[in-house]
């Protein structure tokens, strides 16, 4: 089983939990066993033949073995190994299973972060095949690489002088660091020494692209003057990085970009969120282009997180500044690919994005939907109702902000089986129920989630409320 920070996935998952297989063991656990078909009978059935010609004699016989474990711990009957073996060597030779995030924290990062747009999924779906994106369809010569989505991106943020993208806001930073500030310093604040995630910190990243970090002022607060001490003619750039993951409360002052751009070095903001402009209901979230009116040189963000788009790195500054960190040679190591430029492009062009339509939709919208989801799931005698939540940014954006929400509150024990549904439902688990929060779930996927919901509710081990299933907690947030 492959763990993750919070989230347990599902897909490939050979054995039982001790517990699970106890709480389930028939009471004449080897009767059960003999009605299990055998291998060889199994291989015969017309359904496996026509799996083992699609995706050959080894996947499916593992995908059998699996099945049969599972009849043997109760999870399936004996009589649907067959189907189910269907149905896993299908799921498996797709590889990435659909999961509808039901957690309430809109950008999940172990859920891939930003769900697409309509437009950015055509965008994919289109650059999966060859595209103009280094070629002028016009002249019939080279072109830039990925114009239509550099021009797209700095229409959207009029500040910029140029724009560029790299395979995400690391790659960004590092590009930064390495064509900016190599064998020279860096200066952060030590309230700003951000660690992403996974062990993964901001610092390391810089000094491993060869530059220098120079600490300055304390955890709770650091002066202009502590900045203008450290800053000479050795300054490669001021590093201001938002805390996008925690909060610093209390006795406590930062210096804001205007005043750090008056020292005479460039400032880099790494906002992390992604947002262009500012957002109405995120108001104490930086955006790019406030940040460069600001005096920023330049300015480093995430695609998937508030922006709403695929995993990438933005680069927004003053032109010269844009130009040195194209030229540099690690730019073609963390050169962006033509999928990751269609959807970006796509995003921009073309909002409202669905992590904010997310963010911006009512309360009461959100409870609208979910009666009609648990008036569906109590007609069905499924015990479901709807619970007050409350939903959160996630993904390293908006750490202290907390969104009013509504969820479907159904009983824990269905946290495996919707796990394991065709497209799997993931929610968290609070007071022993499972929660479904609205917030986070596109609304054209709630006949989905309503499906999932009764599809489990009548599956052989949604039906014995003592088979504890496996909490699906609130995940510990990575970035
Ligand atoms: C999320 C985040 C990063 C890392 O961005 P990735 O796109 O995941 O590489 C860096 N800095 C800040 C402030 C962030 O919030």
């Amino acid at each position: 089983m492959i763990k993750t920070t919070g989230i347990a996935t599902t897909t490939i998952e050979p054995f039982a939990d001790a517990d699970e297989a106890a709480a389930s063991a028939d009471a004449d656990p080897a009767a059960a066993r003999r009605q299990i078909i055998r291998t060889d009978r199994a291989l015969t059935d017309p359904r496996l033949a026509a799996a083992v010609r699609r995706h050959g004699r080894p996947a499916v016989r593992q995908a059998l073995r699996d099945a049969q474990q599972e009849a043997r711990r109760g999870a399936i009957s004996p009589d649907q190994v067959v189907r189910h073996t269907a149905d896993l060597v299908d799921r498996r030779a797709e590889g990435v299973r659909s999961v509808i995030n039901a957690t309430g924290v809109l950008l999940h990062t172990n859920l891939g972060r930003a769900v697409l747009s309509a437009p950015a999924r055509r965008a994919l779906e289109r650059a999966a095949g060859c595209i103009d994106i280094e070629y002028d369809l016009e002249s019939g010569r080279r072109d830039r690489r990925g114009r239509a989505a550099l021009e797209a991106l700095a229409a959207a943020v009029p500040a910029a002088g140029a724009v560029h993208v790299v395979n995400n806001n690391a790659a960004a930073l590092i590009l930064a660091s390495a064509a900016l500030a190599s064998g020279r310093e860096v200066v952060i604040s030590r309230g700003e020494m951000v660690e992403i995630g996974a062990g993964f910190r901001l610092t390391d990243l810089v000094a491993a692209a060869g530059a220098r970090l120079v600490e300055v002022g304390t955890t709770n607060r650091t002066s202009l003057a502590d900045y203008a001490a450290a800053v000479w003619s050795g300054t490669g750039f001021i590093l201001k990085v938002h805390p996008s993951n925690y909060r610093i409360d209390g006795f406590t002052s930062q210096v804001d970009v205007g005043a750090l751009a008056g020292l005479g070095a460039p400032v880099v903001v790494d906002i992390g969120s992604g947002l262009l402009g500012p957002e109405q209901v995120l108001p104490d979230e930086p955006d790019a282009d406030t940040a460069l009116r600001a005096g920023a040189a330049l300015v480093t963000a995430s695609g998937d997180k508030l922006l709403g788009g695929p995993q990438a790195g933005l680069l927004l500054g003053h032109r010269e500044v844009i130009a040195e960190l194209r030229r540099h040679p690690m730019a073609r190591a963390v050169r962006v690919d033509k999928l990751t430029l269609a959807a970006l492009e796509a995003t921009v062009r073309c909002p409202p994005t669905p992590t904010q339509q997310a963010l911006r939709t009512t309360v009461d919208e959100l409870r609208a939907r979910a009666e009609t989801i648990v008036g569906r799931l109590t007609a069905a005698d499924v015990p479901a109702a709807v619970t007050d939540t409350t939903a959160a940014i996630g993904g390293g954006g908006a750490p202290g902000v907390r969104l009013p929400s509504c969820a479907i509150s159904v009983p824990q024990h269905l946290s495996r089986p919707l796990r394991r549904q065709p497209i799997a439902v993931v929610g968290r688990v609070r007071d022993g129920r499972l929660l479904l929060d609205m917030r986070s779930v596109p609304a054209e996927l709630d006949e989905v989630v309503t499906a999932a919901v009764l599809r489990a509710a009548t599956s052989p081990a949604g039906q014995s409320p003592d088979e504890p299933g496996r909490p699906t907690p609130m995940a510990v947030e990575r970035r």
